[in-house]
């Protein structure tokens, strides 16, 4: 595939290689807590950012958990969050339950929450993953456009390889067979290496061989979930998984 010249998301992605964890998981994790860093910054400032945060009721759960490991963005936050318990009461305090109507009965509106539901629920998405699928996409377009450079081809079979969501998303985009090929012949050994691993920590945990010290396959339960599922920064390899990474802080 033709290149473009190799620019900043591309060495990103390039050094995320080796790093624990899915590299597109990391990444994204990085664009989504840069948003959030500045985003919480501007909300302070400025009420046409809380407007529209007001707007979304705030964040995810996912994001929820990742803002209450940084405190330092807290008053942001608080003014974000003012807004919305604000708006909650407000119509906590006008609900008046009516008799409902004919009509409301015909249209089927009769439930006597569905207005207090209407006035408390919002159908906008959490603007941090909004931000994340964005960077989602980029990076597995990168990878894919990238997966025949010799340099990051390299890098890529050297490296943790892809959680199952992103490996399937940029399998997803390949064209050509050998894109394919070389995005999952890297992929099947690190699947051996953890096969022969789990059978490894199986095999001691039964009662005849549990004198047997523990070795690299220790934590390898705990690194054969975050290959399935992905997660920011999280080993998937002996060397840097499981117990012993924690997510990205940086
Ligand atoms: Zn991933
Ligand atoms: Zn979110």
């Amino acid at each position: 595939m033709a290149k473009s010249g190799k620019h900043t998301p591309y060495f990103e992605l390039l050094e995320a290689q080796p790093k624990a964890g899915c590299p597109v998981c990391r990444l994204v994790y990085k664009a989504t807590d840069r948003y959030l860093d500045s985003l919480l910054y501007e909300a302070v400032l400025d009420p046409d950012v809380r407007a529209k945060l007001k707007a979304a009721q705030g964040f995810c759960a996912t994001h929820v958990e990742m803002l209450g490991r940084r405190p330092g963005r807290a008053l942001g936050i608080a003014l974000i969050y003012r807004d919305i318990i604000r708006a909650a009461l407000t119509s906590a305090e006008e609900y008046a339950p009516n008799a409902p109507s004919k009509l409301d009965t015909l249209l089927g509106r009769n439930k006597p929450g569905t207005r207090l539901v209407q006035a408390l629920h919002t159908d906008q998405a959490c603007p941090a993953c909004q931000i994340g699928a964005e960077a989602e996409h980029n990076y597995t377009t990168l990878m894919l456009e990238y997966i025949e450079d010799p340099e990051f081809q390299e890098a890529y079979a050297q490296g943790e390889g892809l959680c199952f969501p992103h490996l399937l998303a940029v399998l997803d985009l390949a064209n050509t067979p050998d894109e394919v090929r070389n995005l999952i012949d890297p992929q099947a050994e690190r699947y051996r290496t953890m096969l022969h691993e789990l059978d490894e920590f199986i095999r001691k945990r039964d009662h005849r061989f549990r004198h047997e010290p523990m070795g690299d396959e220790g934590d390898v339960w705990l690194r054969a979930m975050n290959m399935i599922v992905g997660g920011a920064g999280w080993g998937l390899s002996a060397r840097s998984g499981g117990r012993r990474s924690d997510p990205i802080e940086h």
